[in-house]
């Protein structure tokens, strides 16, 4: 049953473009075996189906590396990674780059710190905390290269948890649905008030005519000290709303 996994899981990612070898399908495959395993009891996710798990889940965090140029090495935090996604593929796929997975989740973060002794995976952190305590943190605050979220909330809000984890002339990529340009205008104050500036919008599909975005957003200054707010803030009063009440 397993091979059959990676069988499919390599000829989808063929017919997306994106070349797998045997060993990295294995790993993948052994991912979702422990995915699958926890999430009877843990809340991990629920595409359950191998399919779905395949295309929406596994394809879907690697079209980064399709669609945007990753430097060998590169630093990469994924913010609210919730059971490893994007950050796990990624990181199987690029075993240069050096990962940190964030989520506030005791459940999931437990899950992934098994998850990644189990892969093997090296130079991958896992970290349990809230995105704004990071960001204030001298360990995390501007260390990126890259940070990668996806699905965790509106662009407004996560630029204030992501960009501060980011250094000056790294990028910040949110994940997005097919259409985010509402929630790019609502975000536009919050990305200049945080050293930001939109680089890009680029458009991708997933097998099924799924229609996505990555909302490639480059650092081009520090982050004022007083960013991000303490946790809970940059929900509750949005930088756009506090900025253009
Ligand atoms: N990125 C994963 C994915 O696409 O499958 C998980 C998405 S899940 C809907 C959102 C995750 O973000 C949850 O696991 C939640 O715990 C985490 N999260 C939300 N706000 C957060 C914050 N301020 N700091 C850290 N994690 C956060």
């Amino acid at each position: 049953m397993r091979n059959n996994f990676e069988e499919r899981l390599m000829k989808i990612a063929k017919e997306c473009g994106i070349e797998l070898n045997s060993k990295e399908a294995q790993i993948l495959g052994d991912f979702k075996e422990e995915v699958l395993k926890w999430n009877t009891k843990v809340n991990l996710t629920t595409i359950v189906e191998e399919e779905q798990f395949i295309v929406k889940h596994i394809i879907d965090s690697l079209m980064i590396l399709k669609n945007i140029h990753v430097p060998h090495g590169a630093k990469l935090v994924d913010v609210g990674t919730g059971a490893g996604f994007p950050g796990i593929p990624l990181k199987v796929v690029r075993k240069d780059l050096q990962v940190t997975l964030i989520d506030s989740s005791r459940k999931k973060t437990e899950f992934l710190k098994f998850a990644v002794k189990k892969l093997n995976l090296d130079k991958t952190n896992v970290l349990c905390a809230r995105a704004e305590s990071a960001g204030k943190s001298d360990e995390f605050r501007e260390k990126y290269d890259i940070a990668v979220a996806r699905a965790v909330s509106a662009l407004n809000i996560l630029s204030e948890l992501c960009l501060p984890l980011v250094k000056v002339e790294g990028i910040f990529i949110a994940m997005k649905g097919e259409d985010p340009y509402g929630e790019i205008e609502d975000a536009e104050g919050a990305i200049k008030v945080l050293g930001g500036k939109i680089l890009e919008v680029i458009p991708y599909e997933l097998p099924g005519g799924i229609k996505r975005r990555l909302i490639v957003v480059k650092k081009v200054e520090n982050t004022p000290d007083k960013y991000p707010r303490r946790e809970g803030v940059p929900e509750k009063r949005p930088i756009k709303l506090e900025k253009f009440p």
